[in-house]
């Protein structure tokens, strides 16, 4: 049976204070398991996913103007501008179903969107609880370049670890399985560059602005061992905020 968790709250039950939201933001490379972790998250708390990518692309399939602006930048597998996903998370954090909780999934991916996150968190009565997802690049790139999705009904499959009975073919629907345009090897290494100029920057911003952040090894465990873990770290970092105790990383320290 895996162990019962809630959703973390900074403030203790019996405190007359409104019960800080808690907002899990799931960082890491492209690629390092963030979309698959959403969905166990989800199951386990109740709480919505918040994936700027999945936004994105809705607006690109939808081709309004959002859409076509970003399109290109996307199958290059370059960042879209801050101003525009700033705008998008702060529109999604204003919908009823984020009043317990949510999950960053994408979200911040530069300096600019960390500090814009942390006024959004301050307005909306929210705590991050970051979740550091490390992964080797190789494995990424192996990972990444493996994946498969059905352009009919949207299911995704991969050639190492979760392949289709039939190759090539979707088990739902028949229709010919497809490599999303950003998966592509040299785009992947355009989307890791990017990461690693625009994106890693944010852990020393996380640390510098004393947000709880925990560091979990993503190369070696399986998805289920991996979200147990981090099942773990959100009871820890739960508890510490009600006891006001440091959090532990398990992996390393609580940076
Ligand atoms: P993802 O599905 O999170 O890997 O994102 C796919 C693509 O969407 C990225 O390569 C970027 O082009 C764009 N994107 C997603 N989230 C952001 C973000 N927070 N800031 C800028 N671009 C983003």
């Amino acid at each position: 049976m895996p162990p019962e968790v809630v959703v973390p709250s900074a403030v203790a039950p019996d405190s007359d204070q409104a019960p800080v939201k808690c907002a899990i933001v799931l960082f890491g490379p492209p690629g390092s398991g963030k979309g698959t972790q959403s969905q166990f998250l989800i199951k386990r708390l109740g709480i919505p996913q918040i994936s700027t990518g999945d936004m994105l692309r809705e607006h690109i399939r939808c081709g309004d103007d959002i859409g076509q602006a970003i399109e290109q930048r996307m199958r290059a597998g370059l960042l879209v501008p801050d101003e525009l996903v700033n705008v998008l998370v702060a529109e999604r954090l204003s919908q009823p179903d984020t009043g317990r909780g949510f999950i960053l999934d994408g979200y911040p991916r530069t300096s600019a969107q960390g500090r814009v996150l942390i006024d959004l968190l301050d307005r909306n009565n929210a705590e991050a609880v970051v979740i550091h997802l490390l992964v080797d690049y190789n494995i990424i790139i192996a990972r990444i370049t493996g994946r498969r999705q059905c352009p009919k009904c949207g299911t995704l499959y991969n050639l190492l670890s979760r392949p289709p009975k039939a190759a090539g073919v979707c088990d739902l629907d028949g229709e010919e399985l497809i490599i999303r345009e950003d998966d592509r090897e040299q785009v992947i290494r355009e989307r890791l560059d990017s990461y690693e100029r625009q994106t890693s920057p944010l852990i020393a911003f996380f640390r510098e602005t004393g947000r709880k952040m925990y560091e979990v090894d993503a190369s070696r465990v399986t998805p289920v061992a991996l979200s147990e873990r981090i099942c773990e770290l959100l009871d820890c970092a739960a508890w510490s905020g009600k006891q006001k105790k440091p959090g532990h990383s398990q992996d390393g320290s609580r940076s």
